[in-house]
């Protein structure tokens, strides 16, 4: 386990998050996701720390409203968020990551457009 850092475009909002060198990472093709092209690296709360930009944060929800879309009011970057499919987690977008800890990123793809089909549980498991 490495710890990667990355943000949003702008440079105010700033994380770090604790996972594998080689990230295996969802590509889903829900409506939200497959607007902006989100590449999902989840993991538990414990292992995500938000550095800056908290202050800079706007929240957009559709639906159930249980996923909290978080992104930068200044620039637009979602580079985080809270997903539905793990409420007690972080999600991080591995496109916001900065370059140089990520050995390896494999994508796998995610059917979030059948949110319920793809997790019948309610929820989703962590990887690792
Ligand atoms: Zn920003």
């Amino acid at each position: 386990m490495v710890t990667h850092k990355g943000g949003c475009h702008c440079g105010r909002v700033r994380f770090e998050v604790v996972a594998r060198a080689r990230i295996t990472v969802s590509e889903c093709n829900c409506s939200i996701c497959s607007k902006s092209g989100y590449l999902h690296l989840v993991v538990p709360a414990a292992r995500f720390k938000l550095l800056s930009g908290g202050d800079s944060l706007s929240t957009y929800t559709f639906n159930t409203r249980t996923a909290k879309h978080l992104f930068c009011s200044v620039c637009g970057i979602k580079s985080f968020y809270v997903p539905r499919s793990h409420p007690d987690g972080f999600s991080v977008n591995a496109r916001c990551l900065d370059p140089g800890t990520v050995q390896e990123m494999s994508v796998r793809q995610t059917n979030g457009r059948e949110w319920e089909k793809q997790y019948p549980k309610g929820r989703g498991e962590y990887s690792d």
